[in-house]
């Protein structure tokens, strides 16, 4: 993101390390507006102890803004008045990237590993089937509900697969022990770690490109050697994925695509 945000590593000595999708913060948060250029902005405020300046980050769900616990809202303004014009752009930018609702009926277009499948849709019983580029659906009727929950329920096997298969890949590369794989439906990171030697991996992950899931798949295989966002993690990551920070900055810039459903 070009913004003030940084990736938030989580760097609570918690024994689990999380990959968001944009930095977040588990503080409590409260939501807030401000007058900018005349134009009434929503924004959510996320106050933290360890904070000692104000930063705003704007991604598909808007603006955020982390302050100091003391920091004042006649400061924080000051702030968001002084960045006007770039918080505006950047929410214009995101207005139009988001991607219209998904359709749930023949023609609609879903990402599969990084490449685009047509759903089929038909009447039979429920069943789905690839043949790429065609995702045939047989749904006895063809609610949209019906359709969403087959789909979903494709994609998430096929996730599980694939992934178990690319752990096992990077595995061996980064000498690592048997490590268990579990989907997440979380809606704010694509993948964590837990120092009993799980990962949890984000089931739209499938929706991405393949060189995009080896990034997270290594990134939370790293944290198993390194709890940390240190150099020596960032050195396990690179001596697996040489071009991790192209990979890392594209990640952050694609989320958004890859957030529907
Ligand atoms: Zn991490």
């Amino acid at each position: 993101m070009a913004s003030p945000a940084r990736h938030q590593g989580s760097a609570q000595a918690s024994a689990q390390l999380e990959l968001p999708f944009a930095p977040l913060s588990m503080n409590p948060v409260v939501t807030s507006s401000a007058l900018l250029d005349g134009q009434p902005v929503n924004y959510i405020l996320h106050r933290s102890f360890g904070r000692r300046r104000i930063s705003l980050s704007i991604d598909e769900r808007g603006l955020r803004v982390g302050a100091p616990l003391r920091a004042s809202l006649r400061e924080i303004e000051a702030v968001l008045r002084e960045h006007a014009h770039w918080v505006l752009r950047k929410l214009a930018d995101w207005t139009e990237k988001r991607a219209p609702p998904r359709r749930w009926e023949s023609g609609e277009i879903i990402s599969y590993l990084g490449l685009p499948l047509k759903l089929q849709v038909t009447a039979g019983a429920s069943t789905v089937r690839l043949a790429d580029p065609l995702l045939y659906v047989h749904s006895p009727d063809a609610a949209p509900d019906a359709v969403s929950a087959l789909v979903t329920h494709w994609l998430r096997g096929q996730a599980l697969g694939y992934f178990q298969q690319r752990i096992e890949y990077f595995r061996m590369r980064i000498t690592l022990e048997a490590v268990a794989v579990r989907l997440s439906n979380a809606r704010s990171r694509w993948g964590s770690c837990h120092a009993s030697g799980r990962i949890s991996l984000n089931w739209r992950l499938i929706h991405m490109p393949r060189h995009l899931i080896d990034y997270v798949v290594v990134h939370e295989l790293a944290h198993m050697r390194e709890m940390n966002h240190s150099p020596h993690f960032w050195a396990v990551v690179g001596g697996v994925i040489p071009d991790y920070a192209a990979r890392r900055r594209e990640i952050r810039r694609e989320s958004h695509r890859y957030l529907a459903d």
